[in-house]
């Protein structure tokens, strides 16, 4: 190490698989950031004891107010244990939106929060002028122009496979040289499957994700290929164009993160082993690149690569999520509302794997659903978000499917 790097870094989530391995990366190369302060929903008191002896972050938020005990013990014990000082610690949702917008340009903000809870955070970040490096997809898809129009240009890194690959791929080119995105879909563990076989899948089979180890929601988004839905959304938003020159294959080898066609028909990929590591590690040393930071492709061994259209008729979380992105204004926030209580309800044995989408589907359809084409604010988002979570839970508790 060559000293305390003069950057901070605050971490959102830091318990989580995003979380965990940018730490680790953090650990390979202290010279990107030192650890400012870490956010946690409050879950792992033990493992959050051990990021705080091991990263000595100055902050800690538990988000969860009732888990804070617990965690502020464990994390006292460990600290008085290894002979340091232990972080001042605050609770709630406010002291991880106050953590989040406490740097400055120089700084970075990792989002790695699960869920349109990473809104406020996400818009505080931008407003303190540090880099956001965003795993939270969910805060740029709900937000949309709430949230582009609170960036600076650049100020946004892509912290998803796919769009920092495509970020890569862009590299020296101009927007007006892209002729559309090509995002790459593993296809999930139920790829080819047929929705008679998807109607009686459990949690468990959803959860075996079969090239990428992450959160339980974004691991079932997978299976579902809502989270394919979001990205394409993530996509549109972070580089600005309309979701028909945004493209969706499956790769299910999971290599070739993304893709960029250009004006004269040339396609660039970026390709590289499936780590999340290699993503995090991009976003957080832009424009350096860190020597080692991930396995590198070996062409000495034989391997094939193959695409192929996504089964639509099959899974229809891509095609509900183009409609709502078109219409715009609040209309996918209220898909991710949606999909966040179903999630739920999937894993809490209420709901069917096909009734994820269908639920989606249901609550976008519904007459009663506030329309208005511009959202008034966050305040404006939060009330459709929160009239979709009670339109969504009033059916599952409705009908007990
Ligand atoms: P995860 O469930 O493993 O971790 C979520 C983390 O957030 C945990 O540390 C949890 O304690 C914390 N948390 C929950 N609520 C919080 C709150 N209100 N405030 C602060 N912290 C809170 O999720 P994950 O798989 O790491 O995914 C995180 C985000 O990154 C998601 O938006 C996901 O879509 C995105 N992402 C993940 C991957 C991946 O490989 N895991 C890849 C691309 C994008
Ligand atoms: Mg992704």
């Amino acid at each position: 190490m060559t000293g305390t790097p003069s950057r901070r870094l605050v971490l959102l989530g830091a318990t989580g698989s995003i979380g965990t391995q940018a730490l680790d990366v953090l650990t390979r190369y202290p010279d990107i950031a030192r650890v400012h302060g870490l956010a946690v929903g409050g879950s792992r008191p033990e493992l959050v004891a051990e990021q705080a002896v091991a990263h000595r972050p100055a902050q800690l938020v538990v988000s969860d107010a009732a888990r804070a005990e617990a965690v502020g013990a464990a994390v006292h014990s460990a600290c008085r244990d290894a002979g340091i000082p232990a972080p001042q610690i605050t609770a709630g949702a406010d002291a991880v939106v106050e953590l989040a917008g406490s740097l400055a340009e120089g700084d970075v903000v990792l989002n790695a929060i699960t869920g349109s809870v990473g809104l406020l955070p996400t818009l505080a970040a931008l407003a303190s002028g540090a880099r956001l490096a965003l795993a939270n997809k969910e805060s740029l898809v709900v937000g949309g122009h709430l949230v582009t129009d609170a960036a600076a240009p650049g100020q946004i890194l892509p912290v998803d496979s796919e769009h920092t690959a495509i970020a890569q791929a862009l590299a020296g080119l101009t927007h007006d040289q892209i002729d559309h995105l090509v995002v790459t879909a593993s296809g999930g563990p139920f790829r080819g499957r047929s929705r008679e076989q998807l109607a009686q899948v459990t949690p468990e089979q959803a959860l075996a994700h079969p090239t990428w180890s992450m959160g339980r929601v974004i691991t079932t988004n997978s299976a579902t290929l809502v989270n394919k839905a979001l990205e394409v959304i993530e996509a549109c938003f972070q580089f600005d164009l309309p979701e028909d020159r945004v493209q969706v294959v499956v790769h299910p080898q999971s290599i070739v993160h993304s893709m960029v066609t250009l004006v004269d028909g040339s396609t660039i990929a970026q390709a590289s082993p499936p780590d999340m590591r290699h993503a995090i590690g991009w976003a957080l040393a832009h424009p350096e690149k860190l020597p080692g930071l991930a396995a590198p492709l070996d062409f000495r061994t034989a391997q094939s690569w193959t695409f192929e259209p996504v089964d639509e008729d099959t899974f229809d979380a891509i095609a509900l999520a183009r409609a709502a992105h078109r219409e715009g204004g609040g209309a996918m926030a209220v898909y991710n509302a949606v999909n966040e209580e179903a999630v739920d309800a999937f894993f809490d044995g209420s709901l069917s794997f096909l009734g994820i989408t269908a639920l989606i589907r249901e609550v976008l359809e519904d007459p009663q659903r506030p329309r208005a084409q511009r959202v008034d604010g966050v305040g404006g988002l939060l009330a459709v978000e929160e009239w979709a979570r009670t339109a969504a839970r009033a059916r599952l508790t409705g009908r007990g499917r």
